[in-house]
């Protein structure tokens, strides 16, 4: 494993960090088995930061994190990062009670690195409001906390603001081949760094959609590469090519990912690509950018929905749709999944635009309007017909052995 030095505090992290917000489940919860061996693999070899946030995996992450390093004797090889989730405080006093409370579910008594989580513009005039900086500097100085930072989705200038208003250690911002001029973005990174500011890459593979199967248009640049690489590779190693970047977050689901990642961050050097290899990433980028839908990344903090939409399955199966070659087939799993076949109906149809979904969204999306163009690329007559006749005619197994084998 590399290590990069955080500027203000000549702390070394691990290029690759374990993002601890898509663990595997099972039933709608953390798997712990396969996540603890995940976990374990990753941290023997060499990992030393997680990521974890008091609402990931509806509030079960800082648990099992906490349990886990417990059980297996690893707090000490690592530094935990977790968040304030600053939306649910009202007063100065609710800031103390929420780390408090993440402390016990965490099972220690400090956390090396402290985040006020997802900040905007609209969170950045609360927080100050209700005194961060004085709460912060009361937890710096007992060792509640070792080092300060704050998560970010808004704009460069929001972002640039932010960063000069507190003496922040690190910060946490979503950048990746697609996100360079949206967000804190390429200005935004290079800002950071010239403060000494540690920074943390989130998305680095934008939900995964990175890392999958490419539309034959992004492969077909890929393909032009003499070294060989794989999706996920080239977009870690063109973020990992930049000094300014201290860590990559990765959400690793399972063994492959894990191991893949691992392999790539044993070259992750600054300055390692050629110029060619950076403007051919960079050329891969923009191709997505041409060719996605709906620019979301399936962090799911617009859930859930009051009316049973599933928003983050709708604008990925609908980005497929449009992205991959195979209609037929995004189609099919669009209705399977989200049109009730085998689950309760969670189709973009089901949106009555009540707009809750719509402030959370840290990309900004449109999500009842964008959800409209869903319902109507995906959904029509063919959901109508299939969904009902499926239900009477098929016996359960039949669709299922159906599903699987596709
Ligand atoms: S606007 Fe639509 S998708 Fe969003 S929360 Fe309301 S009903 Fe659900
Ligand atoms: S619509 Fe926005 S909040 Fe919802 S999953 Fe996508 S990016 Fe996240």
């Amino acid at each position: 494993m590399l290590y990069r030095k955080v500027p203000k505090t000549g702390d070394e992290l691990s290029v690759l960090s374990y993002g601890c917000m898509r663990f595997p489940e099972k039933k709608g919860k953390i798997d712990e088995e396969n996540a603890r061996k995940l976990l374990v693999k990753a941290i023997e070899s060499g990992v030393n930061y997680l990521d974890t946030a008091w609402g990931y995996h509806n509030g079960q992450s800082e648990e099992f994190v906490g349990k886990m390093l417990e059980e297996e004797g690893l707090r000490d090889k690592v530094k935990i990062a977790t968040k304030l989730p600053h939306w649910l405080t009202s007063s100065r006093e609710d800031m103390d009670k929420y780390l408090g409370i993440q402390l016990k579910k965490l099972r220690t008594d400090h956390i090396e690195y402290y985040l006020i989580h997802d900040l905007t513009r609209g969170g950045w005039e609360k927080i100050k409001a209700l005194g961060f900086a004085d709460f912060l500097d009361a937890a710096r100085k007992d060792g509640r906390i070792i080092n300060a930072g704050f998560s970010f989705h808004d704009d460069t200038a929001t972002f640039k603001e932010i960063v000069d208003g507190y003496d922040w250690d690190f910060c946490q911002i979503q950048y990746n081949i697609i996100d360079t001029t949206n967000q804190a973005g390429t200005e935004g990174l290079e800002y950071a760094a010239s403060k000494n500011l540690a920074v943390i890459i989130m998305e680095p593979l934008r939900g995964g959609s990175l890392a999958r199967t490419q539309p034959a248009e992004v492969q077909a640049i890929w393909d032009e590469a003499e070294t060989k690489r794989t999706p996920a590779g080239w977009a870690l190693r063109w973020l990992w090519n930049r000094p300014e970047i201290t860590v990559v977050l990765s959400g690793m689901t399972d063994m492959t990912a894990l191991e893949e990642n691992l392999n790539t961050a044993s070259a992750a050097y600054p300055g390692s690509l050629t110029e060619d290899e950076v403007r051919l990433a960079e050329r891969a980028g923009e191709k997505y950018k041409e060719i996605m839908k709906v620019g979301c990344t399936g962090c799911g903090y617009c859930m859930p929905c009051p009316f049973g939409v599933n928003i983050p399955a709708c604008f990925e199966l609908y980005n497929s749709y449009h992205m991959f070659d195979d209609k037929k087939h995004e189609k099919f799993m669009y209705i399977s999944r989200l049109g009730g076949l085998l689950n309760d109906k969670s189709a973009a149809s089901l949106c009555r635009n009540c707009g809750k979904c719509v402030k959370a969204c840290p990309q900004h999306i449109d999500i009842p309007a964008e959800l409209k163009n869903v319902k109507n690329d995906m959904e029509g007559p063919a959901m109508k017909i299939m969904v009902p006749v499926s239900k009477i005619y098929l016996p359960i197994r039949k669709r299922l052995d159906i599903l699987r084998n596709r």
